[in-house]
């Protein structure tokens, strides 16, 4: 292997203080590259396709906890429901019903998180802070018994401004902040603000992040 994944591990979660955990983003790049950082003591990996996934989870060790960090199609839930740690970003109340539908079937019930669009770049994908609030107030969400709300995720701007960037952050935390208290307020489990990657994850970790999404700075370029 020509790159130094269990080097760059080491640096990053030297960064990471006690209560941010790690998602290494393992995406594009191949089973050595996690096998490295698993050999270091890293068991929470992300992936963004389901056919890659489905790959990665047949080879490789069977105590990784996996998280599916991109955008999700409906169709796709049932090949993931198995065995999925936590689904990262749902922005709609459709897929969550579909999570939902395919956990029962599987007798379990998989965490997810509420993926926020804040970013000023426009993507298809996210709920804005409007249809976050519309999702939650709708209520039809309570009764999913076989999903569990575990808190919010986001991506900022891909900018080099880090004011815009921190601006971005602080209003996800805000927004976390109100959604709890309205919502929560019971429930230990919502807890989690999955933001910061690469580039960003160390203003993200000081505006509230308690996991990070980190693939470029632990495993290099992705080549696709
Ligand atoms: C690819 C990806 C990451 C990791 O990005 P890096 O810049 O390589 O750290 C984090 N989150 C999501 C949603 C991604 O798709």
């Amino acid at each position: 292997m020509d790159y130094d994944v269990k080097g760059h591990l080491k640096l990053v979660l030297a960064d990471l203080p006690q209560g941010v955990r790690l998602v290494a983003i393992s995406k594009y790049h191949p089973n050595e590259y996690i096998e490295a950082a698993y050999a270091e003591g890293q068991r929470i990996f992300g992936e963004s396709h389901e056919q890659e996934l489905r790959h990665k989870v047949a080879t490789l060790p069977q105590d990784i906890r996996w998280h599916f960090i991109g955008h999700l199609q409906t169709n796709k839930v049932k090949y993931i429901a198995p065995y999925i740690t936590m689904i990262e970003a749902v922005d709609s109340l459709k897929l969550l019903k579909e999570i939902d539908k395919q956990a029962a079937r599987c007798g379990r019930t998989i965490d997810v998180l509420l993926e926020l669009h804040i970013a000023e770049e426009e993507t298809k994908y996210g709920l804005t802070p409007d249809a976050l609030w519309q999702l939650l107030a709708d209520g039809s969400w309570r009764e999913l018994e076989h999903v569990r709300i575990c808190g919010l995720m986001m991506m900022a701007s891909y900018v080099d401004d880090m004011q815009q960037i921190r601006s971005e952050f602080r209003q996800g935390r805000e927004l976390f902040k109100q959604v709890k208290e309205q919502f929560f307020a019971d429930a230990d489990y919502f807890c989690e603000r999955s933001w910061g990657m690469s580039h960003d994850y160390k203003i993200a970790i000081e505006e509230g992040s308690t996991m990070v999404r980190i693939g470029t700075a632990i495993f290099g370029p992705r080549v696709y």
